[in-house]
């Protein structure tokens, strides 16, 4: 790996320098060749594993914590950090440089009470998000591997200690300017440098002054808002959207208790510490919100409020616009040439219609997608039929649907249009289930299918359409701890 220091060496007051503490017998469990093709590197190799897993020194590496605040669940905590992740510097590759974290790399002074580690499944599940969701085409942090290890760590019971080596195009969160706002220390000269920073970094376009920090505050909120409609797509809930796991570059970040729908449910809760549903899957869009609301009030000291809310009510229009774009292509229809109404509310009716129905029957959401691939939309019987109880009110939604679909001409590659953006393999929560009970087992042939079978989501891959299925009893509306 080759290194550039850009955070290290320019911003040191916004991290403590820390190093990684080894694990006893570590081993690879998961390697992502994508991933590591983004950082030039080639193999897993002895030597890469002795310094991913914190027993020897990466060439070049400057290993530190980062500090952020944040608001979670709600309230303001004013110092959380990187408890359990150690960034060994930025990596370069052939379209840019990557952040490279160790995650369960050992304690750092932001651990507070946290030893600092990540238990296995944990590692396992974030590895695989983060490689599921980039094939989907959701913007996301990737993950290069999983270091296993014999090390115990204590969670509700005995576990294992595991490294996820993260890579991040940047690790700044939401977090990182609310604590450079609100922290004792906070001075608008903290927040503008952060902010040159980011913009240097990452929008080299935008200049560093107050015409360049207003158009990057909204291209944040777009960003956001487009990563949040692509949630709502796809059927993704992240779970625990505290402002220090947003990504200010609108990446999905920081996986946790995160699941992808199963049976679609509005308000599908998948973190077991939140009863209340605050980050249910059908508030993910007004939180996104409300987290921009916080980042922009930490933003105030160098943004003028009217110009940060003149971006945030950009917002819902960046969403629903996104999210059209993205159903309108599962469905097959295509953007109304007359469209002038903002958020057409004929096609919103009509996605809104049909995943009412979909909830109504307890139907799978991705796969009842995927159907549409089969579906011969000149036909007046539709394939989908059979899976509705609902048979009229079924019948009714398929009228709407296909005098607004129109006539089309070549069946098949309209079905081929529909596959390719109806997946036919998610991430379910029991099948990760299943590869992280085979690897506690020793055995790790299943984890190596469901990642290379979550590599080509949108393919046919007839020797895997067991990982296409909907869960068994025991693996339904799986919700997560957040223990991990
Ligand atoms: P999370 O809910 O995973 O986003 O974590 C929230 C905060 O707790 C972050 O500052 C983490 O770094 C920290 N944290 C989580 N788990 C641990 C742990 N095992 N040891 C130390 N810090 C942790
Ligand atoms: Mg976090
Ligand atoms: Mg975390």
């Amino acid at each position: 790996m080759k290194f550039k220091q850009d955070f290290f060496t320019q911003l040191p007051e916004f991290y403590a320098q820390v190093y990684p503490q080894g694990i006893s017998n570590p081993h690879w469990l998961a390697w992502s060749e994508d991933a590591a093709k983004l950082i030039d590197l080639q193999q897993p190799t002895d030597a890469l594993l002795q310094g991913l897993s914190g027993n020897a020194a990466v060439e070049g590496a400057s290993y530190y914590a980062q500090v952020y605040s944040g608001h979670q669940f709600g309230g303001y905590t004013p110092r959380l950090g990187d408890g359990r992740s150690i960034i060994l510097g930025e990596a370069l590759g052939p379209q840019g440089a990557w952040d490279v974290a160790l995650k369960g790399g050992g304690p750092t002074p932001y651990s507070r009470h946290g030893d600092g580690r990540a238990v296995m499944r944990s590692a396992v599940r974030e590895f695989l998000v983060s490689e599921a969701l980039h094939h989907l085409g959701v913007p996301t942090t990737r993950a290069l591997a999983v270091i296993g290890s014999d090390m115990p760590v204590w969670r509700e019971s005995q576990e294992t200690a595991a490294i996820t080596v993260r890579l991040a195009r940047s690790h700044i969160r939401f977090g990182h300017f609310e604590f450079f706002c609100h922290s004792e220390r906070g001075q608008a000269d903290k927040l503008t440098q952060l902010l040159n920073f980011t913009l240097k970094q990452h929008y080299p376009h935008l200049s560093c002054d107050l015409a360049g920090y207003k158009a990057w505050f909204l291209q944040v909120v777009q960003d956001t808002a487009k990563l949040i409609a692509h949630w709502q797509a796809i059927g993704f809930a992240h779970g625990v959207m505290n402002t220090d796991n947003m990504s200010i570059l609108g990446d999905s970040f920081d996986f946790g208790p995160f699941a992808f729908l199963d049976t679609f449910q509005e308000d599908f809760i998948c973190n077991h510490s939140d009863p209340e549903g605050r980050y249910a899957f059908g508030q993910q869009p007004g939180i996104g919100l409300w987290n921009l609301q916080r980042l922009a009030q930490a933003l105030t000291p160098v943004i003028p409020s009217d110009d940060l809310i003149a971006a945030l009510n950009q917002y819902q229009h960046a969403l629903v616009q996104h999210y059209l774009m993205l159903m309108r292509a599962k469905l097959g229809l295509a953007a109304r040439a007359d469209s002038t109404a903002e958020q057409d509310p004929q096609d919103l009716e009509l996605i809104g219609r049909f995943t009412v129905l979909m909830e109504k029957n307890q139907l799978d959401y991705s796969n009842t997608w995927r159907r549409f691939g089969q579906l011969d939309p000149s036909s007046v019987h539709s394939s989908l039929r059979d899976d509705f109880i609902d048979l009229n009110e079924f019948d009714a939604w398929y009228q709407t649907y296909q005098a607004r679909l129109g006539k089309v001409t070549d069946v098949e590659a309209w079905q081929q249009a529909r596959n390719s953006v109806n997946p036919k393999y998610i991430l379910r929560n029991y099948l990760a289930q299943e590869a992280i009970i085979a690897v506690e087992e020793g055995n790790l042939a299943p984890l190596e299918r469901l990642h290379q079978v979550l590599r080509q989501p949108f393919a046919e891959q007839v020797e895997h359409e067991d990982l296409a299925k909907r869960p068994p009893d025991w693996g339904q509306g799986l919700i997560m701890s957040c223990s991990s």
